[in-house]
C-alpha cells in the first residue's frame, strides 16, 4: 500500500448553497421574526439536518403533512415543491402559505401544467419518492409517466406516440439525462420538451465543478445528505471518472483509510450544504495532515431569487431588513 501523505486539498467550486437553498431559509428565517408564531414547515426546508437544526432551534416546527399544522397556522412549504393536492388542503384548512418553492422548479411546475393543457402525456425523469418529483407528478398524475433510466423507456405504453412532452427532474446527472433524451427521442421522435433540460444551473455548475477537481485528485469528498439528490449525483459523478468519492455528512464521517495513498483530496458541497461544513472537513483533513489548500473555480455564479411578495411586505410592515445572501462561498482558513 502507498504512504502518500496528504498534500494538497483542492476545493471545487461552486459547491454548497444553491440560490433556491439561500431564498427557502431566508424565507424560514424571515417568516421566524415578523410572522405570529407557531411557525410550521411541511417537510425538510432543504435536505440537510444541520440547516434544519439549525431553524429548529431558533423556533421551526419541522411537520411530514399538513395534519400535523393545527388550523389557520402559518406554514411554509420546503424548496422542492408540493402537488397542487397539498395547496389545496392547505386552502380548505385556512392555513396561510408561505411558498419556499425553488422558482426552478416552480418552472417545471408550470411545464407540466401547460402541456397536460395541450393533451400531451409527459416524461418525468427522475427518482421516484424525492419530494420534487411527488410534487411534480401530482400537476397532472392521469398523464405523467415517471422515468429515470433509458431502459425505462421501452417499458412505456402512452396514449399517442406524437403526442409526447418530457420534463426532467431538477438535481440529476447531465450525462445520465442526456442518455435517458437521446432514448426518449429515438423512440418518440415527435417528442417536445425545455429548450435544453429542466436540470438547474447550480446542479450543472456542481457537477462540472467536480468533473474538473476528480481529474485532479485521488479521491474525493462530497459534504451532503444521504436524500440530497444533487449531492449524491456528485458523488456518481466523480466514480464515473474513476475517482473513488465518498458521501459525508460532516467531518465525523471522514474515515481515514479512504486517504491511505492520496496525495491530493478534493472536498466538494451539494447545493444544500452549509459552507462551514466545509471549513470544518478541511480543518479536520489538515488536522489528520497538514496539507495545502487550493479551490478550482469553473464558473462564477450570480443567480439570485427574490423572496415572496406577501413575505416581504410583512416584513416591511414590521420594519424588518430584507436578507440577502452572500452567495458564492469561499473558504476561509481559520
Ligand atoms: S438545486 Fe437548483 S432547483 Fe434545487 S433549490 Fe437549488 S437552484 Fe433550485
Amino acid at each position: 500500500m502507498t504512504t502518500t501523505p496528504l498534500q494538497q486539498i483542492i476545493l471545487a467550486g461552486p459547491r454548497g448553497f444553491c440560490a433556491g437553498v439561500d431564498r427557502a431559509i431566508d424565507i424560514v428565517e424571515l417568516a421566524l421574526q415578523v410572522c405570529p408564531h407557531p411557525i410550521y414547515v411541511r417537510r425538510e426546508i432543504v435536505h440537510n439536518r444541520h440547516v434544519v437544526e439549525a431553524l429548529r432551534a431558533k423556533g421551526a416546527h419541522f411537520v411530514d403533512e399538513l395534519d400535523e399544522v393545527p388550523d389557520n397556522a402559518t406554514v411554509i412549504f420546503s424548496a422542492h415543491g408540493v402537488s397542487p393536492a397539498v395547496r389545496a388542503e392547505a386552502l380548505r384548512r385556512g392555513l396561510s402559505v408561505i411558498d419556499a418553492t425553488c422558482p426552478l422548479v416552480t418552472k417545471v411546475h408550470l411545464e407540466a401544467i401547460r402541456y397536460a393543457r395541450e393533451g400531451y402525456s409527459i416524461i418525468l425523469v427522475g427518482h421516484a419518492d424525492h419530494d420534487e418529483v411527488v410534487g411534480t407528478m401530482g400537476e397532472a398524475p392521469d398523464r405523467m409517466f415517471l422515468i429515470a433510466h433509458p431502459e425505462d423507456v421501452d417499458r412505456l405504453d402512452v396514449t399517442d406516440p406524437d403526442k409526447v412532452a418530457y420534463l426532467t427532474q431538477t438535481t440529476l446527472s447531465v450525462d445520465d439525462t442526456r442518455d435517458c433524451v437521446e432514448a426518449l427521442r429515438r423512440r418518440f421522435p415527435k417528442i417536445v420538451g425545455p429548450a435544453k433540460d429542466d436540470i438547474c444551473y447550480a446542479t450543472q455548475n456542481r457537477q462540472a465543478a467536480v468533473k474538473t477537481v476528480a481529474g485532479e485528485v485521488d479521491v474525493l469528498l462530497v459534504i451532503g445528505a444521504a436524500n440530497s439528490s444533487n449531492a449524491n449525483r456528485l458523488v456518481e459523478v466523480s466514480t464515473v471518472m474513476g475517482t473513488p468519492s465518498y458521501l459525508i455528512n460532516d467531518k465525523n464521517d471522514i474515515r481515514a483509510e479512504w486517504l491511505e495513498g492520496a496525495g491530493r483530496v478534493g472536498v466538494t458541497a451539494g447545493a444544500s450544504t452549509p459552507e462551514f461544513l466545509v471549513t470544518e472537513v478541511v480543518n479536520e483533513l489538515r488536522r489528520m495532515c497538514p496539507a495545502a489548500v487550493r479551490e478550482v473555480h469553473v464558473v462564477e455564479e450570480d443567480v439570485r431569487f427574490g423572496l415572496p411578495r406577501e413575505l416581504e411586505d410583512i416584513a416591511r410592515r414590521a420594519g424588518k431588513a430584507i436578507p440577502t445572501r452572500s452567495g458564492l462561498p469561499t473558504f476561509k482558513e481559520e
